[in-house]
């Protein structure tokens, strides 16, 4: 279990105030101008050491990651651009920075930038984050006013000017180039890759995007050492991890760990455990709606890392911890998700757009048992067709959640057919 002390954030849960004064009684901006000054290639390198992995989902090596930016870009600027489009279906993780511990990010995002050589930075944030945007501003307005953002940003030789964008809601705008053509004023469709934004980003210019959680812990990291972050978790998944627990618990929380706990220990530990006892639990869908479930043999004992959780095939994702009990109907469970995918797909391929369509309706018709056993067969083909052949990466997240579903609860859905024809 994660000590008390090696929490970065001190203040997840709002019980202290948010604003400049406190953040820096809590350790904020102590010695931003010593660690910028220390120079880009050195933030990299850190960054780089401590094995921080990109906390959006996709669990991306961030330092590997801003080494990719160009060294000389000129005549063209580099950006920075903070993902905070927080709409995975069970996760709310970045909402709690973005409301409590605005100035982790705010402080994250200027290291960061003068780590990549950016001048400029956005973050973009859902429309639906309205109370986060006004205080996320404020805390942007308050460091302009104190010289940590700006000409000479904490008197550390770099200029960073942030701004603050709000989305309109679309779940497609967390794919990060759909952000960028969002950014640009443009409808928020993802982009064909390569060229990845790393080259050609926001406004034709290189530009590293990376989530709140990512950027917020990095001032933490380079103060305290990429060692400290690194001995933390397991290897090649290090460090800490805001967990955000719902479902069939009897006290749904969000809470920072240490990467590598086991499943059952977060639960029980701070979620009070699966309502009705351990073994009432029937699935739990580990990392946000788009990774398969895992069923209750597995989850006895896996381990919350990206490593452990793609060895038995699934994801650590957003590790949105969804938790279901044996009072799920894990077939209508995973069917709200697939209406989810559909609705929310930009419809500009067709794997994507004519196959989230088709896999909800079969998942419908499964949900009444409405078909028979060969369907079963029929629905996992066409999931393969639309996995890996699409654009971004909705069309995986359309399809994992089914697969997820027959390769552990077959027997289920062909029991309730069964049933179902019994009853006809
Ligand atoms: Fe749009 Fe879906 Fe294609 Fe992504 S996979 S670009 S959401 S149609």
């Amino acid at each position: 279990m994660l000590k008390a002390e090696d929490r970065i954030f001190q203040n997840l849960y709002g019980g202290q105030p948010t604003d400049l004064k406190a953040s820096k009684a809590r350790g904020d901006w102590s010695n931003t101008k010593d660690i910028i000054e220390n120079g880009r290639d050195w933030i990299v390198a850190e960054v780089k050491a401590s094995g921080l992995r990109g906390r959006g989902g996709a669990g991306f090596s961030a330092g590997m990651k801003w080494s990719f930016v160009p060294k000389d870009t000129s005549p063209y600027p580099v950006y920075l651009v903070v993902n905070a489009d927080e709409s995975e279906p069970g996760t709310c993780k970045d909402r709690d920075i973005l409301r409590n511990e605005p100035h982790k990010l705010i402080e994250g995002a200027l290291i960061a930038a003068a780590g990549i050589g950016a001048h400029v930075g956005y973050i973009y944030i859902r429309g639906e984050y309205y109370n986060e945007a006004v205080v996320l501003q404020n805390a942007i307005d308050e460091a302009y006013a104190a010289g940590l953002l700006g000409k000479n940003a904490a008197k550390s030789g770099w200029d960073f000017d942030l701004y603050l964008h709000r989305g309109a809601g679309a779940y497609i705008c967390g794919e990060e180039t759909a952000l960028l053509e969002s950014l640009e004023g443009k409808k928020g469709m993802p982009r064909l890759k390569p060229p990845f934004p790393a080259n050609i980003g926001l406004y034709g210019c290189p530009t590293i995007i990376n989530n709140v959680e990512t950027i917020a812990v990095v001032p933490t990291i380079l103060r305290r050492g990429s060692g400290w972050f690194a001995g933390l978790g397991r290897p090649n998944n290090t460090g800490t991890k805001i967990f955000c627990i719902s479902g069939h618990v009897n006290k749904p929380c969000n809470v920072e760990e240490e990467m590598g706990i086991s499943l059952r220990e977060l639960i029980d530990k701070h979620a009070g455990g699966v309502r009705g006892g351990w073994n009432n639990l029937k699935a739990v869908i580990p990392g946000g709606s788009s990774v398969p479930l895992l069923p209750k043999n597995v989850c006895d004992s896996v381990l919350m890392d990206f490593d452990s959780l793609r060895a038995e095939g699934s994801g650590l994702g957003t590790a949105g911890v969804i938790v279901m009990d044996q009072s799920t109907d894990v077939i209508k469970a995973i069917a709200r998700l697939s209406k989810f995918y559909m609705h929310e797909s930009c419809g500009q391929c067709s794997p994507c757009r004519e196959g989230t369509g088709w896999m909800w309706r079969m998942m419908e018709k499964l949900v009444k048992g409405d078909g028979v056993s060969s369907d079963i067969d029929l629905l996992l083909e066409v999931t393969k067709q639309v996995e890996g052949h699409t654009i971004c990466a909705l069309g995986d997240a359309a399809a994992w959640p089914i697969q997820g579903l027959v390769r552990h609860f077959r027997g289920e859905i062909e029991e309730r057919i069964r049933n179902a024809s019994v009853a006809a």
